[in-house]
């Protein structure tokens, strides 16, 4: 019935704007595209930011002695770099005291050079540091010092520990720890509410696991992501379980299949989670989950 008095009003209207279009043949608006660069403080925080860049992030902390930042995400974009430093001068005249990289993936860490020239000392798990000098990647500055399974910064006033939980996604990842603020960031093994995609490739299923435990039996409660998580959220434990759920699935339903000769094309091709199917990046991820569950459990790899 309403859709009947619609169609009749906008005959109505189409009748008396003379010719000029219905706004109902309009196509619609698309949602507007976020901003190239945003920094945000975390809610509830005197000095935690989140500067994100494209679809990559990374933390820094603000403290009286000096700034702590992390990753600085310029692979092929150096201005992301240099906008990252200008973000953090305008909210502090401190100097930037050190950079610690997540892990040494070039789409999180290559572009430091702005930040070395400005006089902070670089961060790394030792792994990140081995494999930077075999890779010699000529945009990604080589750390200064490296940490092994843990150490504590303590710079005016903020503590910040820096924690090897073992294999997860790469061999050289440190999950950050803001114990007073209870906020942690680590990247790409804990995605907020999307599929983890690409990451795969350099993923260690089995290892996986227990880092998925170790993190969520920590004293923690919010998560910044390495990519913007879905809304832009913050995570929480239930985005880690959940996500923790979504590999368990994964590799059961591919190790079945696997054992049936199914592995590589007709698991790839084929197989649907449909649990996980309004994840935002769906379709585009399964293939690198799927592919990777493949080499477990069909290869042994
Ligand atoms: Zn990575």
């Amino acid at each position: 019935m309403s859709r009947i008095l619609a169609v009749v009003a906008y005959g109505i209207l189409a009748l008396t704007m003379l010719g000029r279009p219905a706004q109902a043949q309009q196509p619609q608006e698309q949602p507007a595209k976020p901003p190239p660069f945003a920094t945000t403080k975390v809610e509830g925080t005197d000095n935690v930011y989140v500067f994100r860049y494209g679809n990559s992030q990374a933390m820094f902390v603000v403290t009286s002695a000096g700034v702590i930042a992390t990753d600085p995400i310029g692979y092929g974009r150096p201005q992301a770099v240099t906008t990252y430093i200008d973000e953090i001068k305008k909210v502090t005249n401190q100097p930037i005291r050190y950079v610690i990289y997540s892990h040494h993936h070039f789409d999180h860490i290559a572009g430091g050079k702005p930040f070395k020239d400005a006089g902070a000392t670089f961060i790394a798990h030792k792994r990140a540091k081995e494999r930077l000098e075999q890779i010699k990647d000529p945009h990604t500055v080589i750390p200064d010092e490296t940490v092994d399974n843990n150490r504590t910064i303590t710079l005016g006033g903020t503590t910040l520990e820096l924690i090897y939980l073992g294999l997860n996604h790469s061999d050289s990842t440190l999950l950050m720890l803001l114990p007073k603020e209870k906020i942690i960031f680590t990247v790409d093994w804990l995605p907020v509410g999307t599929l983890p995609g690409r990451g795969m490739i350099d993923f260690y299923p089995l290892e996986a696991e227990d880092s998925f435990k170790k993190v969520l039996a920590m004293d923690w409660e919010r998560l910044i992501p390495g990519h913007p998580g879905r809304d832009g959220r913050l995570g929480t434990k239930k985005d880690v379980q959940d996500q923790l759920t979504f590999l368990q699935d994964a590799s059961e339903a591919v190790k079945v299949a696997a054992r049936e000769g199914k592995c590589w094309d007709a698991v790839e091709k084929e197989m649907k989670l449909p649990k996980y199917a309004d994840w935002p990046n769906y379709d585009a991820a399964m293939p690198f989950v799927l592919r990777r569950y493949c080499g477990l459990w069909g290869r042994g790899t």
